[in-house]
């Protein structure tokens, strides 16, 4: 059975204050205490090491050492416990002394009666236990607070950002000074998503589960799913954890385009199964029709010929939707990724000449393999180039190219100071036949996206009117 009593220890060199402080406790709370007693400095220290009392009765003379000895050690072996000091003469020196190293109380030798020191240990023992709970539970939430793999920032009531954990300084690329010198609205990308952030914790005192895009230090795009709410009523402070969703959320990304391309890809196969018979019966029959007739009226001849031609035209057309979306068998070996870049670009560089376009190459330094066709890529990417070329400004444009290497993938991103592309057009860019040139087939980007697709990579536009347009491929390393 469990021993009920509180065991004490007193380090004291005289047996009759020990005799004396055991019988004052034993009068006042019959077998509640049980109190062992170490004569000396070096006993005391080992009973001590031994961590198995509930509080400590230190007498400040012990021999050549002082009670504050006792004090020091218990802090040199990180055991953190409840210590009375005693001593025979009220002295505020010593008092403030013991209290600075640590001493829980400090009652003066025969100035006390029985309840004091009874309630004096009691309270002491009670007060350690508040604190080692109120310790414990502060380090279980400060470790969920540092180890959260969700960005934790709090902020006041003026939504100025006042503590955030590691991961959120990781992911938004800021150093902790810089960050607490913000405001939340300073996180996000764009400014709407801002106020709409601040009215609904406004209005609402909280947000559950609502998606937004913050901006990391050097402009990169973080997306979060954020869940927030007041922290503290009366000073307002605010809660807010983000789950960072920017790998599910291009994920989702990359198989809706997936879907879309087996989608389009039917569809054209259907069109062009449909469309095409149709089509070679005209042509036939034009073609015929022209052989039996050659001296038709000249009016006959020429109204054939337009026929004839649009019909090509529409059979051409066919040809290459069908080409640019169809999933398509490739010939994959491993080449280094700057290489292929290299090459790609180099087939350009003739139109880049002609149109006095300045070419910034910055290539990352490893060598990382990729698994591609070659000839499909360089399809890909010679379409980039060229519609990069084609949206800027002869003697103006720079062209900026760029490769890195994260996480088993390969970022080839293509950079123009062009004329960009307005918003209600980014959604349709990839489309069979958009084009707003008057020469334009409109399949270029498509067939791009349809080879990068192919070779289980991603690309992706970012674009302002005016400024310039960067495309983003990713593919995965070899
Ligand atoms: P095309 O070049 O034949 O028009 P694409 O599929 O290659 O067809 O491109 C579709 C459209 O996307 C282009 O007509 C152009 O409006 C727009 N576009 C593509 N790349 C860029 C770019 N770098 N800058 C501005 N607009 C672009
Ligand atoms: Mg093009």
């Amino acid at each position: 059975m469990k021993d009920a009593k509180q065991h004490i220890l007193m380090i004291d060199d005289d047996e009759d204050d020990f005799f004396l402080v055991n019988s004052l406790l034993q009068d006042v709370a019959p077998n509640q205490y049980h109190v062992e007693w170490c004569p000396t400095y070096e006993t005391g220290v080992a009973a001590i090491e031994r961590k198995q009392h509930a509080l400590y009765l230190v007498d400040y003379r012990l021999g050549r050492h002082t009670g504050l000895d006792i004090l020091r050690h218990f802090q040199h072996i990180g055991y953190e416990a409840p210590v009375i000091v005693l001593t025979g003469k009220g002295d505020y020196a010593i008092d403030n002394e013991a209290m600075m190293a640590g001493a829980t109380d400090y009652l003066v030798k025969g100035e006390i009666g029985g309840p004091d020191l009874e309630r004096a240990i009691r309270y002491s023992i009670m007060e350690h236990k508040h604190l080692q709970t109120i310790a414990e539970n502060e380090r279980k939430y400060f470790g969920i607070f540092e180890k959260s793999h969700d960005l934790i920032i709090l902020a006041d009531c003026n939504k100025n950002i006042i503590e955030v954990n590691p991961i959120a300084r990781k992911k938004l690329q800021y150093p902790r000074e810089e960050l607490l010198k913000m405001n939340l609205k300073d996180l996000f990308m764009m400014e709407a998503e801002a106020l709409q952030f601040l009215l609904d914790i406004c209005e609402e005192n909280a947000i559950t589960q609502k998606e937004f895009t913050f901006k990391t230090q050097n402009g990169q795009k973080l997306d979060v799913l954020v869940n927030a709410s007041k922290l503290d009523e009366k000073l307002g402070t605010f809660l807010c954890v983000a789950e960072d969703i920017t790998d599910k959320k291009r994920e989702e990304l990359e198989k809706q385009h997936q879907e879309k391309f087996v989608i389009t890809g039917r569809i054209a196969r259907v069109i062009a199964h449909e469309v095409r018979n149709p089509l070679t019966n005209i042509l036939l029959a034009v073609g015929q029709f022209k052989q039996d007739m050659p001296t038709a009226q000249e009016d006959a001849q020429l109204y054939l010929d337009i026929i004839e031609r649009n019909c090509t035209r529409i059979n051409h057309l066919v040809t290459e939707m069908l080409q640019s979306t169809r999933m398509m068998e490739l010939h994959l070996h491993e080449m280094d990724a700057n290489e292929m870049v290299h090459k790609a670009l180099s087939l350009s560089e003739d139109r880049l000449q002609l149109n006095g376009i300045r070419l910034k190459e910055d290539y990352m330094e490893e060598e990382v393999k990729l698994l591609v066709d070659e000839e499909k890529m360089n399809i890909a990417l010679l379409n980039l180039f060229i519609n990069a070329i084609e949206a800027m400004t002869p003697d103006e444009g720079v062209l900026r190219i760029s490769t890195a290497h994260e996480n088993g993938k390969v970022y080839i991103r293509i950079a123009d100071n062009g004329i960009g592309i307005p918003e209600e057009n980014k959604a349709r860019l990839f489309d069979p036949f958009f084009t707003n040139k008057t020469k334009g087939t409109g399949l270029g980007l498509t067939s791009t996206q349809n080879i990068i697709l192919n070779h289980k990579g991603t690309i992706t536009v970012e674009s302002k009117i005016g400024e310039g347009t960067l495309f983003s491929i990713i593919l995965p390393v070899a």
